[in-house]
């Protein structure tokens, strides 16, 4: 009998894959929301269960300096040459990131744009990373097992792989999985964008990228992919919709035998009450006291009373770009009687300007019970999950959503509403199917919102039933193992879908 080789816990016994990665955010060098997160744990997941990973992104300004650029790429873009340099940085064992090196389009203010502005020229930044990132993986010795696209700004590479590449014997076997974060960013940019990027003329249709006479990166990679995953089951049901289609419903559904949810993770190094340095405090799940000093420093950064009875007090808490589809107009709606509850609020996020002056309004008006910090800030973030009660999420729709998981394994109960991945996340304390993590509403409507915040707050009073709903959420599995293995399972079935496909042209 040939002898066992041991295994990781977890790990993938089939032949490791080479994965080539491309997106527009990674944590920890840049983010403006989930999908930084996600981009930042699971290469180091994939990388855990023996795969390796190459990870292609922008070296924005906010990135720093991270190494020289050995290799260089000429891209032809816009009437111009374009000089990228790559800057390959080992990152873990079997995970690297691969930054694109070119002041020009990446050494600015902002990600995608500055001071509610869109850059103009994203079309071409984003184009640039596509390209870059075939070129990249065509000039390996060895193509990679397939390529990973995030989201709009990575979907031309589905769309250039299957044309500008298709002659290429390598890169003709190597399948492409497109992961939709949020359907509702979907790349939509003029049609002299055809010839900036210099795509075919013939792309411009409705089996490529044109979407109401616009060009849509999103919707090139949705009809190119091997296989599109996005970031819930319950999601990737509702895009199927009209209401939630964003207008992409008709070829989602035509492409639904290649659609799948896979609900996000999160990383466990980062996000634990146990050991994250960004508390003043630590604490678990089998003792939770220590969570009332991590209350009393969120107090105190908000400039709110933390007396014994000011701790006494609910603080519910959101951390959340300030727009409708998390719920803001709700909350706008209902803000009188979300101010007559008997609770403290904290609020972290930036966003409409109109949302931002409520809550700035708010907090004028309520300055012993309400603090609002307009901005974006990691360790607050941190700090105001360790603190509060309760995080609410009233999302209109939510893909999958991070904050509910992070809320759930600091002891912060969640108050959502039933979509997306906020519904494959939390379970409700009604519900039958086990212990409840949270407290889930149906209708988007104030008063759905507003009686689930009156029954969490009841509840509150009910120290053990609070105590064992904080439990049951800080010890759910929130890791990233299960979701990077599933993710393996649909790599796995793009590349014996691409074996197929080219069997079938007797390749
Ligand atoms: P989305 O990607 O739609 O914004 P997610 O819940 O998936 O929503 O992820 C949001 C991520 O961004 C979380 O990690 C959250 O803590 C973080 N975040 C959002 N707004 C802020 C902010 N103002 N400051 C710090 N972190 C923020």
């Amino acid at each position: 009998m040939p002898a066992l080789r041991a295994l990781a816990p977890g790990a993938d016994p089939a032949p490791p894959l080479s994965i080539l990665m491309v997106a527009s955010e990674a944590v920890p060098y840049a983010k403006t929301g989930g999908l930084a997160d996600v981009v930042g744990a699971l290469p180091g997941a994939l990388a855990r269960l023996g795969h390796h990973v190459t990870l292609v992104m922008p070296r924005y300004r906010e990135v720093g300096t991270v190494g020289t650029a050995r290799h260089h790429l000429e891209l032809g873009l816009d009437g111009r040459r374009l000089e990228v340099g790559l800057v390959e940085v080992e990152v873990a064992d079997r995970y690297q990131v691969v930054f694109l090196d070119c002041d020009a389009l990446y050494d600015r203010e902002g990600l995608y744009g500055h001071a509610g502005i869109e850059h103009s020229d994203n079309a071409v930044r984003y184009g640039a990373l596509c390209h870059a990132a075939c070129e990249y993986g065509q000039q390996l010795e060895v193509p990679p097992s397939v390529v990973h696209a995030h989201d709009w700004q990575a979907a031309l590479v589905p769309v250039l792989l299957r044309t500008r590449y298709a002659a290429d014997p390598a890169w003709r076997r190597v399948p492409v999985v497109l992961t939709i974060h949020n359907l509702a960013y979907q790349g939509l940019f003029p049609p002299d964008t055809m010839r900036v990027l210099d795509l075919p003329a013939s792309l411009f249709s409705l089996e490529g990228l044109e979407y109401w006479n616009q060009v849509s990166f999103l919707k090139g990679g949705i009809n190119f992919a091997d296989a599109i995953t996005t970031v819930s089951p319950t999601y990737a049901r509702e895009i199927l919709t009209p209401e939630r289609g964003e207008g992409f419903d008709g070829i989602l559904t035509q492409r639904r035998d290649r659609l799948r949810g896979i609900v996000n993770g999160i990383d466990g190094a980062v996000w634990d009450p146990c050991s994250d340095p960004l508390l003043p405090a630590s604490y678990s799940a089998a003792d939770v006291g220590p969570k009332r000093e991590v209350k009393r420093a969120v107090l105190d950064r908000f400039g709110l009373p933390s007396d014994d009875l000011s701790l006494t007090r609910p603080l519910v808490a959101m951390v959340s770009r300030m727009i409708d589809q998390k719920g803001l107009d709700l909350i706008c709606e209902a803000r009188v009687e979300l101010m007559a509850l008997p609770v403290s609020w904290v609020i972290l996020g930036t966003g409409e300007p109109r949302h931002e002056a409520m809550w700035r309004a708010l907090a004028v008006a309520h300055p012993e019970r309400v603090g609002a910090r307009i901005g974006f800030d990691e360790p607050l973030a941190h700090l105001i999950e360790g603190g509060a009660d309760l995080f609410l999420m009233p999302s209109r729709f939510e893909p999958c959503g991070l904050n509910q998981m992070y809320s759930m394994r600091y002891g912060t109960v969640p108050v959502v509403r039933a979509t997306g991945g906020l519904a494959d996340t939390v379970r409700d304390v009604e519900s039958t199917t086990g212990p409840g993590t949270g407290f889930v509403f149906d209708d988007y409507t104030a008063s759905a919102m507003l009686a689930a915040l009156h029954e969490a707050l009841a509840t509150f009073g009910d120290r053990p039933r609070w105590a064992a709903i904080q439990h049951a959420g800080m010890t759910q599995d929130f890791s990233w193992t299960a979701s990077a293995a599933a993710y393996v399972h649909e790599y796995r079935n793009a590349i014996e879908r691409r074996q197929r496909a080219g069997a079938g042209r007797g390749e």
